[in-house]
Protein backbone atom coordinates (compact mmCIF):
# COMPACT_ATOMS: atom_id res chain seq x y z
CA UNK A 1 0.00 0.00 0.00
CA UNK A 2 1.38 3.18 -0.97
CA UNK A 3 2.00 6.30 1.85
CA UNK A 4 -1.14 8.21 2.86
CA UNK A 5 -1.41 11.19 1.70
CA UNK A 6 -2.14 14.12 5.30
CA UNK A 7 -2.87 17.65 3.96
CA UNK A 8 -3.96 20.04 5.99
CA UNK A 9 -7.75 21.23 5.23
CA UNK A 10 -5.22 24.74 3.71
CA UNK A 11 -3.11 22.52 1.61
CA UNK A 12 -6.16 21.20 0.09
CA UNK A 13 -7.75 24.65 -0.33
CA UNK A 14 -4.86 25.21 -2.86
CA UNK A 15 -4.75 22.52 -4.98
CA UNK A 16 -8.29 21.82 -5.35
CA UNK A 17 -10.94 23.69 -7.08
CA UNK A 18 -13.58 24.68 -4.65
CA UNK A 19 -16.40 22.19 -5.39
CA UNK A 20 -13.77 19.75 -5.09
CA UNK A 21 -13.00 20.63 -1.72
CA UNK A 22 -16.71 20.76 -0.63
CA UNK A 23 -17.26 17.35 -2.20
CA UNK A 24 -14.13 15.32 -1.35
CA UNK A 25 -12.83 17.95 2.09
CA UNK A 26 -16.48 18.38 3.51
CA UNK A 27 -18.63 15.04 2.19
CA UNK A 28 -20.93 17.07 0.15
CA UNK A 29 -22.83 15.60 -2.75
CA UNK A 30 -22.66 17.18 -6.58
CA UNK A 31 -26.52 17.18 -8.23
CA UNK A 32 -27.85 14.13 -9.52
CA UNK A 33 -27.50 14.03 -13.45
CA UNK A 34 -25.25 16.65 -13.21
CA UNK A 35 -21.37 15.08 -12.99
CA UNK A 36 -19.25 15.00 -16.15
CA UNK A 37 -18.60 11.25 -15.67
CA UNK A 38 -21.89 9.86 -15.64
CA UNK A 39 -22.42 9.00 -19.34
CA UNK A 40 -18.52 8.32 -20.09
CA UNK A 41 -18.47 4.71 -21.89
CA UNK A 42 -15.08 5.18 -22.50
CA UNK A 43 -12.52 2.12 -21.25
CA UNK A 44 -9.71 3.52 -18.85
CA UNK A 45 -9.71 4.10 -14.92
CA UNK A 46 -11.46 6.10 -12.65
CA UNK A 47 -9.03 7.86 -10.49
CA UNK A 48 -8.95 9.93 -6.93
CA UNK A 49 -9.71 13.91 -8.25
CA UNK A 50 -7.50 14.74 -5.01
CA UNK A 51 -4.15 12.19 -5.14
CA UNK A 52 -4.31 10.24 -8.41
CA UNK A 53 -5.33 6.41 -6.71
CA UNK A 54 -6.57 4.50 -9.19
CA UNK A 55 -10.23 3.22 -7.77
CA UNK A 56 -12.63 2.10 -9.99
CA UNK A 57 -12.26 0.41 -13.60
CA UNK A 58 -14.32 1.52 -16.41
CA UNK A 59 -15.00 -2.27 -16.82
CA UNK A 60 -17.05 -2.22 -13.67
CA UNK A 61 -19.05 1.46 -14.24
CA UNK A 62 -22.97 0.33 -15.14
CA UNK A 63 -25.95 2.64 -15.39
CA UNK A 64 -27.82 2.68 -12.29
CA UNK A 65 -30.40 5.47 -12.94
CA UNK A 66 -29.32 7.01 -10.12
CA UNK A 67 -28.12 10.19 -11.63
CA UNK A 68 -24.21 9.02 -10.30
CA UNK A 69 -21.82 7.32 -11.37
CA UNK A 70 -22.40 4.02 -10.37
CA UNK A 71 -19.22 0.95 -10.20
CA UNK A 72 -19.98 -2.69 -8.51
CA UNK A 73 -16.81 -2.82 -6.96
CA UNK A 74 -13.29 -0.72 -6.78
CA UNK A 75 -10.24 -1.63 -8.39
CA UNK A 76 -9.28 -3.83 -5.23
CA UNK A 77 -10.56 -3.08 -1.43
CA UNK A 78 -7.33 -1.60 -0.37
CA UNK A 79 -7.62 1.34 -2.34
CA UNK A 80 -10.98 2.49 -0.62
CA UNK A 81 -11.93 2.85 2.75
CA UNK A 82 -15.22 1.98 3.95
CA UNK A 83 -17.02 3.91 7.15
CA UNK A 84 -20.14 3.97 8.77
CA UNK A 85 -21.97 7.75 7.89
CA UNK A 86 -25.09 8.34 10.07
CA UNK A 87 -25.87 11.60 8.62
CA UNK A 88 -29.12 12.47 7.62
CA UNK A 89 -30.98 10.83 9.73
CA UNK A 90 -29.97 7.47 7.70
CA UNK A 91 -27.36 4.75 8.10
CA UNK A 92 -25.29 4.54 4.72
CA UNK A 93 -21.58 3.44 4.30
CA UNK A 94 -19.60 6.05 2.99
CA UNK A 95 -16.55 5.19 0.32
CA UNK A 96 -13.48 7.16 1.10
CA UNK A 97 -10.53 6.93 -0.79
CA UNK A 98 -7.44 4.91 0.97
CA UNK A 99 -4.54 6.81 0.47
CA UNK A 100 -5.31 10.69 1.09
CA UNK A 101 -9.19 9.99 2.74
CA UNK A 102 -11.33 11.78 0.13
CA UNK A 103 -15.21 11.56 0.23
CA UNK A 104 -16.47 9.34 -3.00
CA UNK A 105 -19.65 8.79 -2.14
CA UNK A 106 -21.27 5.36 -0.67
CA UNK A 107 -21.84 2.23 -1.67
CA UNK A 108 -25.12 0.18 -1.20
CA UNK A 109 -26.08 -3.78 -1.28
CA UNK A 110 -28.63 -3.23 -4.43
CA UNK A 111 -26.05 -3.67 -7.16
CA UNK A 112 -26.00 -5.83 -10.02
CA UNK A 113 -23.70 -9.42 -10.28
CA UNK A 114 -21.32 -10.92 -9.50
CA UNK A 115 -20.95 -8.30 -6.69
CA UNK A 116 -24.33 -7.08 -5.98
CA UNK A 117 -22.72 -4.17 -4.39
CA UNK A 118 -23.36 -0.05 -5.70
CA UNK A 119 -20.87 1.98 -5.31
CA UNK A 120 -22.53 5.72 -6.15
CA UNK A 121 -19.65 8.05 -6.98
CA UNK A 122 -19.56 12.14 -7.09
CA UNK A 123 -18.03 12.91 -10.55
CA UNK A 124 -15.82 15.46 -8.83
CA UNK A 125 -14.15 13.42 -6.67
CA UNK A 126 -12.63 10.90 -9.80
CA UNK A 127 -10.84 11.82 -12.44
CA UNK A 128 -10.45 9.48 -15.95
CA UNK A 129 -8.07 8.57 -17.40
CA UNK A 130 -8.63 7.04 -20.60
CA UNK A 131 -6.76 3.89 -21.53
CA UNK A 132 -3.83 3.99 -24.26
CA UNK A 133 -4.94 2.16 -27.15
ZN1 LIG B 1 -7.19 10.02 -2.87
Amino acid sequence: MADKINKSDEEWKKILTPEQYYITREKGTEKPFTGKLLHNKEKGMYVCADCGNELFSSDTKFDSGSGWPSFWAPVSNDKIEIKIDKSFGMIREEVMCKRCGAHLGHVFDDGPKPTNQRYCINSVSLNFEKDKE
